[in-house]
């Protein structure tokens, strides 16, 4: 029997990084001690490293559960140039692929297997994981299976049979940090029996933070992106029809810029990831459907030309900026009829009571955000469980509000 090298070696043998990100080294313990595990880290934090490296020190095949054909195909072509015999079976696979990859596991080869969820629907799948040897369940974007988030996939509502019929250690992955989310998930994945939970490490320091008042939104786009020609940027609009207006508007003025929303076709959509990915300086204007796809490293600045409806949507969408560390700015409008329009959208829709009041909540601490008077980002890390100084990288602590005092003018209006 060989020893198992250690971690820390393979960090920089195959990952080539000479130490672990913050939280990570706790959680590639915990995997791979054979905990279950739910780790909760921002966007960019290095999620995948903490079941990749483990899945290259135990024995037998780690299964990966991923929503997206293409954030498996990235790591699994990530992990085949490091050397790391890895493979994904979707619906996306040539009939070649597929030979390729049961031929890694009937040889023993495999290491990580990336699974759509969907796979999990059909009655061979667990024969087939347990043929192969599964020794552990890794579920990235793990929120997925809560029902009332915007990523739901019902099919992520099978994998806490699959542990149960596997009895094998699970580790779940995400950046959604609320404490609902976080309950949805010990509660499918893990029999509601909670495993060893990470949270930490939520700040982006290099992330500028900045609301403004709408007032005459389609300059102040304009202008937030003129400021910043030439450099990578998202805008998130509330509205499809509005992404193609705005994104119009930005090419009139010379910029590079598409827009990108759910109702265009799968293959418009690639193309427009393909070229954010690959050019610099594009623009993309679009609604929440340009999310978890995207993992380009230098977006310098992300806008929302609208409100976003809670404020983890906005932490989110914020954070697909400047993952690289460098700085990175960001403007939030928002109005009284964006306000309107998100309540609308909550009371419309088709949530029972409890969870259209907890979704009132997310949209108030979001708006609570938007009126702060001192520093945004205390009051952002506070909401997700975090004490901070004061961060000196929001509009708040460049320019601090002048505290009008109403007490007077008040006391004589009521007084008159
Ligand atoms: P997440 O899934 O949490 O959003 P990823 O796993 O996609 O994040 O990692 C984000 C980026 O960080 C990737 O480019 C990855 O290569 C890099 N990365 C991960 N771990 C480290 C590390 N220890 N040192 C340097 N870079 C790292
Ligand atoms: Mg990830
Ligand atoms: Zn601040």
């Amino acid at each position: 029997m060989t020893a198992a090298p250690s971690a820390t070696a393979l960090l920089s043998s195959v990952f080539g990084f000479p130490s672990f990100r913050p939280g990570q080294e706790e959680i590639v313990r915990a995997v791979l001690a054979g905990q279950n595990a739910l780790a909760i880290m921002p966007t960019g934090g290095g999620k995948s490293l903490c079941f990749q490296l483990p899945a290259l020190c135990r024995e037998g095949v780690t299964v990966v559960i991923s929503p997206l054909i293409a954030l498996m195909r990235d790591q699994v072509r990530a992990l085949r140039e490091a050397g790391v015999e890895a493979g994904a079976l979707t619906s996306g696979n040539t009939d070649a692929e597929t030979e390729e990859v049961f031929a890694a596991l009937d040889e023993g080869r495999m290491k990580l297997l990336y699974m759509a969820p969907e796979r999990l629907a059909s009655g061979a799948t667990l024969g087939l994981l347990r043929r192969i040897g599964t020794s552990a369940i890794a579920v990235d974007e793990a929120h997925c299976v809560s029902q009332w988030g915007h990523d739901f996939r019902p099919d992520y509502l099978r994998i806490g049979d699959l542990r149960r019929a596997l009895d094998v250690p699970l580790a779940a992955f995400t950046a959604t940090a609320d404490e609902e989310t976080r309950a949805e998930i010990v509660t499918r994945l893990f029999d509601g029996h909670p495993p060893e939970i990470f949270l930490r490490g939520f700040d982006r320091p290099n992330i500028h933070l900045a609301f403004a008042a709408k007032d005459k939104p389609r300059e102040q786009i304009l202008r937030f992106a003129d400021a910043r020609r030439g450099q990578s940027g998202i805008v998130y609009c509330g509205t499809r029809a509005k992404t193609e207006t705005l994104a119009q508007a930005l090419r009139e003025a010379a910029h590079a810029a598409c827009h990108y929303h759910g109702g265009m076709d799968p293959e418009e959509r690639r193309e427009v990831e393909a070229r954010f990915q690959r050019e610099d300086g594009l623009i993309v204007v679009a609604t929440v459907a340009f999310g978890m796809g995207i993992d380009k490293p230098d977006i310098r600045w992300v806008a929302h030309a609208d409100l976003p409806k809670s404020i983890e949507s906005y932490y989110q969408e914020i954070g697909r900026g400047g993952r690289d560390g460098a700085p990175a700015e960001t403007l939030t409008l928002y109005g009284p009829d964006d306000i309107r329009y998100r309540r609308t959208q909550i009371d419309e829709g088709l949530a029972p009571p409890e969870r259209k009041a907890a979704d009132h909540g997310r949209l108030n601490a979001l708006l609570g955000l938007a009126e702060a008077t001192a520093c945004r980002r205390q009051r952002l890390l506070a909401y997700f469980g975090e004490t901070a100084a004061p961060c000196g990288n929001c509009d708040l602590c460049d320019t601090p509000p002048e505290v009008f005092d109403a007490t007077e003018p008040v006391r004589k209006a009521l007084s008159a």
